[in-house]
């Protein structure tokens, strides 16, 4: 079983990544079929096979031998390994099927916030809206309305707040936009843990890239990513942890 869903998982992982690639540049994600960026050349299936192709084409492309991102397969990997978690947890659930749209959906917005700086409203957006039918179906309506207000309200005070403080946008719409999903799924507990632990770690990254040269205080740092981690770690060990300190 746990074969199946790692497969699975590669399989969608290898979709994720068309749309990395193509939402930001408002391509359609379901045609044309792949191809090369480098030189349009059209993939065959064989090549297009998750991992297994990357390595066979020592990671260049078939035809114009240019290099194939190692993102790619990192990718792949990430959602089959992120499918596994969620099937440990959940079983094959209700939970399973909304938990895994919702990593998905978070993989894709980190990848495209990392290289564009932007998270997409049809990924914020759209885990709002799956967020809330999921709260929907679980009778827990309100909380996930809750959430998602708190989420939203909470990350926009922090922008206006940021703005009026350093005279410069601190914080992006598509990060407000994106905490409000996330609280539509995980509520005002999750909300809270996810800005603190989010906050820490893209300081403690901020840091540590400075101090090595890598970028400047002024550069900006994308906090999607930050924010989508930080949400998932919530789902699988910051709400057990949580529980257990406050015993609510
Ligand atoms: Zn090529």
């Amino acid at each position: 079983m746990i074969t199946i869903i790692f497969i699975f998982g590669l399989i969608i992982g290898s979709f994720l990544n068309v749309c990395i690639y193509r939402i930001p540049r408002g391509k359609s994600i379901v045609y044309p079929p792949s191809s090369c960026p480098a030189c349009g050349a059209r993939i065959k299936w064989y090549d297009n096979i998750p991992i297994l192709s990357y390595i066979f084409l020592k990671g260049k492309c078939r035809n114009c031998k240019s290099k194939i991102s190692p993102i790619y397969p990192t990718v792949e990997i990430l959602a089959a390994v992120y499918t596994i978690l969620v099937y440990l947890k959940f079983g094959l659930t209700v939970d399973f099927v909304f938990y895994l749209v919702f990593g998905y959906m978070l993989i894709v917005g980190s990848f495209i916030d990392f290289f564009h700086y932007i998270i997409p409203d049809r990924i914020s957006i759209g885990l709002a809206v799956v967020g809330l039918a999921y709260g929907f179906l679980r009778h827990e309506f309100v909380h996930s309305l809750v959430g998602f207000v708190f989420g939203f309200g909470l990350l926009y005070l922090v922008a206006v707040l940021g703005k009026a403080i350093f005279k410069k946008e601190a914080m992006g719409g598509g990060d407000i936009k994106l905490l409000g999903a996330l609280g539509a799924f995980i509520a005002i507990k999750g909300v809270l843990f996810t800005l603190f632990v989010a906050s820490l770690l893209g300081s403690f990254v901020g840091i540590v890239l400075i101090a090595l040269g890598k970028t400047s205080m002024s550069q900006r740092i994308p906090f999607g990513p930050y924010l989508s981690l930080s949400a998932i770690l919530y789902v699988f060990v910051g709400y057990q942890i949580i529980t257990k300190i406050y015993g609510v």
